[in-house]
């Protein structure tokens, strides 16, 4: 595969996880904190954090429009727990903006505060590529609702967790707190 310099959003969360995961799959990480460092990127990760946090950060530094456009460019796009959330048609728990690229709802904190955080290796895996990742799960949003565009990648307990439509993906769990980077390489494949 031919080195891509690879986007991270960093205005907050666990960004400098995902641009150690680009640059060891050997392509550039950039860090994304204004507009003018989305020029020239050939893909985007939305790493995982805090999405309410990051929705401010966007607002202000107005970042959300051209962010959104970016995303529907055609381009390969990750976004693992909030960026799954700022990437989804609709949030509820309770309802925020989001960028509406991927055609699915989202429920923010679903799991309850019992079993918050877990780590699960992925068995229910349409998508033969993610077979037995170790999933790790951090007050992660549940999909609880996918359009008919959108391909299911991976469930656990029944409801999806990495999907995709087209070139955007989101998954509920973290895949740059562990050493499988087979999602990106599969996101940075197409
Ligand atoms: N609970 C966070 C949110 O709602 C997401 C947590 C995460 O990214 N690990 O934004």
């Amino acid at each position: 595969m031919a080195a891509r310099t690879v986007g991270v959003l960093a205005l907050q969360g666990d960004y400098e996880a995902h641009a150690r995961a680009i640059e060891q799959l050997g392509h550039r990480a950039r860090r994304v904190k204004r507009l003018q460092h989305l020029a020239g990127c050939d893909a985007l990760v939305l790493p995982g954090g805090e999405s309410t946090t990051m929705l401010k950060f966007l607002q202000d530094e107005e970042l959300f429009e051209p962010l959104a456009g970016w995303c529907r460019s055609g381009a390969p796009v990750l976004g693992t727990c909030a960026g799954a959330i700022l990437l989804a048609r609709d949030v509820t728990g309770p309802p925020q903006a989001s960028l509406g690229v991927i055609d699915i709802t989202v429920e923010r904190n679903a799991y309850g505060r019992q079993i918050d955080s877990f780590v699960a290796p992925l068995e229910e895996t349409p998508c033969d590529a993610l077979r037995g990742l170790e999933a790790v799960f951090i007050r992660a949003p549940v999909i609880r609702e996918v359009g008919p565009e959108v391909e299911v990648l991976a469930r656990h307990g029944g409801h999806p967790v990495a999907v995709r439509q087209g070139p955007v993906y989101a998954a509920t769990f973290h895949p740059e707190m562990t050493a499988d980077t087979r999602l990106l390489e599969q996101v940075l494949q197409d």
